[in-house]
């Protein structure tokens, strides 16, 4: 159960019967600039019970959808945090769950992708984030959340990580992106239709995980995360991409959402875009 016992809206199934598995992950303990998003998913979970169960586009109640909410992961030992994350997700995929991590900050993904890159030696990233996280290390800590993106692309090797909505990176970053040859779209790329075609001929058939930094979005959208970087993507630009990606995506996660700095209207978008993923693989 979630620390308070609030569940993720409408995730009321038991694990035995759930097909998709939603948990948090609250820890920031890396956060550079301004703390607080391990209280993310319990606000995300407040906003969720804003909206109608049923889901007008996919045409399905997500009441008729089994949903287990597993609660938080906690604690302030990174390496325990990420180990447990690891842990969760491979229960899930064990039982042939979708698992959908929230966050908490960026680098609980990398427990995660450890999962998936076990169960799907195959598995495509594709990181949506206004930050490369592209750092060797930071802050002398190589798990460090402006590290993620180099970490999964260690683990999953070269040609197997796509980057959406880049707009802040720092020159050893720059040069590394280069030496990687790696996949990356800015905030202006997105605009072009071509983009999504890249992404998809780039994934092929693979199994792929979405990771959403909510910083991805305009701060205009999304006040409430850690590191504001303004000039970002309209929420609806998210949306399409998932939509797009939901045949391949086998897992998500929605990451650095910081009540602190919310007017409520960040935590309220990222429940509504777990709700989509959830309409998404419910059919
Ligand atoms: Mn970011
Ligand atoms: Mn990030």
């Amino acid at each position: 159960m979630p620390q308070d016992d609030l569940l993720f809206a409408d995730a009321e199934s038991n694990l035995e019967e759930a097909g998709l598995v939603i948990f948090g992950a609250c820890y920031d303990g890396t956060c550079s600039h301004r703390k607080g998003c391990a209280a993310g998913p319990k606000a995300i979970r407040e906003e969720s019970y804003n909206f109608e169960t049923f889901h007008p586009e996919r045409g399905v109640d997500l009441v008729d959808i089994k949903i287990y909410d597993a609660g938080d992961v906690t604690g302030d030992d990174q390496v325990k945090v990420l180990l447990e994350v690891e842990e969760r997700t491979a229960g899930a995929l064990d039982r042939g769950c979708f698992p959908i991590l929230v966050g908490g900050e960026h680098s609980a993904t990398l427990g995660a992708v450890r999962a998936f890159k076990k169960k799907h030696p195959e598995l495509f990233h594709v990181h949506i984030d206004a930050h490369l996280d592209y750092r060797e290390e930071y802050e002398g800590n190589p798990l460090s959340h402006a590290c993620i993106l180099k970490r999964v692309r260690d683990l999953l090797g070269p040609g197997n990580v796509a980057a959406v909505g880049i707009r802040s990176y720092s020159r050893e970053e720059a040069v590394r992106m280069k030496e990687d040859q790696l996949l990356v779209f800015s905030n202006e790329d997105v605009h072009y239709e071509d983009y999504l075609e890249q992404v998809k001929g780039a994934i092929k058939t693979r199994p792929v995980y979405v990771s959403l930094d909510m910083d991805a979005i305009d701060p205009a959208y999304a006040p409430g995360v850690g590191n504001p970087e303004p000039f970002g993507m309209e929420p609806v630009l998210v949306k399409e991409l998932l939509y797009e990606l939901h045949e391949n995506m086998v897992g998500f996660d929605l990451m650095e959402v910081n009540p602190e700095y919310d007017n409520g209207n960040t935590a309220a978008l990222a429940a509504r875009l777990i709700r989509e993923v959830i309409a998404l693989k419910s059919l």
